[in-house]
């Protein structure tokens, strides 16, 4: 992905618009891009400040520490359905054996 496609997604992302396939894609340009970064990191404590300013909380935040745990959190759903397509091929390969052997068994034997 190049920057100015991740640039473009920066604003779905904080808004977690992003699909699957955009989202990983997303994670993995800026996990190596410094600039796409940091601009992540400016539009979402921009987005984040304004939002509490609506709720008239004037408690400190950090919002760096809140953008690591966005990313953390987007990762690791990643990674989950990732892993849950995976699961889902391998029950269905197991099923497709199954029935195979059925077949085998029901017209050969
Ligand atoms: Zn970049």
């Amino acid at each position: 992905m190049k920057c100015v496609e991740a640039k473009r997604m920066i604003n779905r992302f904080v808004e977690k618009k992003l699909s699957w396939q955009e989202l990983e894609q997303f994670l993995q340009h800026v996990e190596h891009c410094d600039d796409c970064m940091d601009e992540l990191d400016i539009y979402y404590t921009m987005n984040k400040a304004f939002d509490l300013l609506d709720t008239g909380s004037h408690q400190n935040y950090n919002f760096k520490k809140m953008l690591d745990e966005e990313l953390h959190a987007a990762r690791r759903a990643v990674i989950m359905h990732r892993t849950s397509l995976l699961l889902r091929d391998i029950f269905f390969a197991g099923l497709a054996i199954l029935a195979l052997l059925g077949l085998y068994f029901l017209f050969i034997h």
